[in-house]
């Protein structure tokens, strides 16, 4: 059980990494509601970024122009602004809403090579800290609890099979209305996946004390049986 007390006492920063479409968005976004947390999807942050470049032509077919893409950064904003109905957040890029453009395929398809760019990791992570500041966060992406928060005091590391992801990605397409081809996605996936470990600046691996969590066979309230655990027992440790 999660006690009010637990919950006032302290707010701590929790980061959820992991492969694409692990439903890792799904999961902080949940916890962040438990716990009345803020949540931060930081992977929204480098859709943002690709869909500004797309719309200069800076990026194209997975290849990107870093050197450009560097000069228009500091003409970029992004911010996070509740959605009426939800309350979750919802992005905004220059004022503008994008949460549906972001998660289109043309930025599916650029975002990793967008995301290898150091510099413009280095402009996000300053971002995505300067959002946390004073805890009672939780931020999901590929190196939050690497490198954005080393010091968390809970991390997560998230990862499910490729068929499992690659159905949950096609179907959520499918609920929002958009183009979806199983096949593309699966390969989109496997890149984006291929990208994001093996790139130099800050690649997807796990923190070597994030708790793993395959949730292949899980279902949302399953996880969130494991997770209350897992958050009762860190509280009451230190
Ligand atoms: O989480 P999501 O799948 O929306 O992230 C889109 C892409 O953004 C990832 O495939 C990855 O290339 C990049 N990303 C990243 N670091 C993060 C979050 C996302 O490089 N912290």
């Amino acid at each position: 059980m999660i006690t009010k007390k637990m919950t006032k006492e302290r707010k701590i920063i929790i980061t959820v990494d992991g492969y694409s479409s692990c439903g890792k968005s799904t999961f902080a976004k949940a916890i962040a509601r438990e716990l009345g947390y803020i949540y931060i999807d930081s992977g929204a942050m480098y859709r943002a970024v690709t869909l500004f470049a797309l719309r200069r032509g800076l990026v194209a077919e997975g290849i990107a122009d870093e050197k450009r893409i560097l000069e228009i950064l500091p003409e970029i904003s992004i911010t996070f602004r509740p959605d009426r109905e939800t309350g979750y957040p919802v992005t905004y890029l220059n004022g503008e809403m994008v949460e549906r453009e972001i998660r289109d395929r043309e930025v599916s398809e650029n975002v990793s090579p967008v995301s290898t760019i150091a510099g413009v990791r280095a402009r996000l992570v300053e971002l995505q800290r300067a959002l946390s500041t004073g805890g009672g966060v939780v931020m999901d992406g590929r190196d939050i609890g690497t490198v954005v928060f080393p010091d968390a005091e809970l991390k997560i590391f998230m990862t499910a099979s490729p068929e499992v992801r690659a159905q949950r990605r096609y179907l959520e397409l499918v609920s929002k209305g958009l183009p979806a081809d199983f096949d593309a996605v699966m390969r989109n996936l496997s890149e984006r996946d291929r990208i994001d470990s093996s790139r130099e600046a800050s690649p997807l691996r796990r923190a070597e004390d994030a708790v793993i969590l395959d949730n292949s066979e899980m279902t949302p309230e399953e996880q969130m049986i494991w997770f209350r655990e897992l958050y009762r027992r860190r509280m009451n440790e230190s």
